[in-house]
């Protein structure tokens, strides 16, 4: 009898194991990506309002040479990165001017991340915050086993932990999308853009919830890419709505880091920057099936009319 109420109990405990939903919501690209809209108020306001209103911990990546109008600091685009802080969000750095690691050298790109934290860091300090994350831009993390590890030591001795992805997805293909059809006053076609950004977001949430239980055996808890664009401003709400009803709760960037997963060791490298579900997967000799399934961006999506 008792052999059996273990036995219950030890499944059940594999169960909800097995259905952990824990997700931290990334945005890269801070203050905004606006597709020549100008509308940087309009997204920063309408991602704050949806983190409120699910309480999300989030975290925003900037691109400091963003807050930049002809090479002149703009007040207007610090005080964007300003509400994330009073909202109670975090920021981390990605880089300078969103440089490629992999065209670049490490001292070149050491630079641009220092030249990266100058403004972030004393006003992430007026609200007792540290900025201490960094994202890999386009998430390329070094090609090789060498240029990794120095990039690496770089992060460590100025005081950043690395930011991987593991739901990875074509997101900004559907924001362009998004962008084009509304400076054409175009509707219709900006809601058939946003209910399909839904749906391959829905999917692409369940892939990778199925290649984490094929690599670990269970759900990780996940870090989602997104970027800070009007689509987000306007659908994240009702895409963070979907993750909530699968049972998803918002964890920040430092407790999802915690998941034992992210210290898995990833051994083959490239020119590729791909979610660390596959880099870890690869590194592991998982084959096949396991890269197969991701949601597909549709056609309409990849060639908006300009
Ligand atoms: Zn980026």
């Amino acid at each position: 009898m008792k052999t059996t109420l273990f036995t219950i109990l030890i499944c059940f405990l594999g169960y909800c194991e097995a259905q952990n939903r824990r997700m931290c919501v990334t945005v890269d690209d801070l203050p905004a990506v606006h597709y020549g809209l100008n509308n940087r108020a309009e997204i920063t306001d309408g991602l704050l309002a949806t983190f409120i209103k699910y309480e999300v911990p989030a975290i925003g990546y900037v691109n400091e040479g963003k807050l930049y109008k002809d090479g002149v600091l703009d007040q207007q685009r610090v005080a964007y990165l300003e509400q994330w802080l009073k909202s109670g969000l975090e920021l981390g750095n990605h880089s300078f001017s969103h440089m490629n690691y992999h065209k670049n050298s490490l001292e070149a790109f050491g630079e641009d991340i220092l030249k990266g934290e100058q403004i972030i860091k004393p006003l992430s300090e007026k609200y007792q915050r540290k900025v201490q994350y960094f994202r890999h831009p386009y998430l390329r993390s070094g090609a090789t086993k060498e240029t990794s590890n120095s990039l690496k030591e770089f992060l460590q001795s100025n005081g950043y932990i690395e930011a991987p992805v593991t739901i990875d997805n074509e997101e900004y293909l559907f924001a362009k999308a998004y962008a084009v059809a509304i400076r054409k006053g175009d509707k219709e076609q900006a809601l058939k853009v946003a209910e399909s950004y839904l749906e391959y977001m829905t999917l692409q949430q369940e892939y990778y919830e199925k290649a984490s239980n094929d690599l670990l055996g269970r759900n990780m808890d996940h870090i989602l890419l997104i970027h800070a664009n009007l689509l987000n401003a306007h659908y994240l709400d009702e895409l963070l709505d979907i993750y909530k009803e699968k049972g998803y709760e918002f964890i920040s960037q430092e407790a999802a880091l915690k998941y034992p997963a992210y210290q898995l060791e990833v051994t083959i490298f490239d020119d590729w920057g791909i979610s660390w579900i596959h880099r870890w997967g690869m590194s592991k000799g998982l084959k096949g099936d396991f890269f197969k399934g991701e949601a597909v961006t549709p056609e309409f999506i990849k060639e908006p009319q300009q």
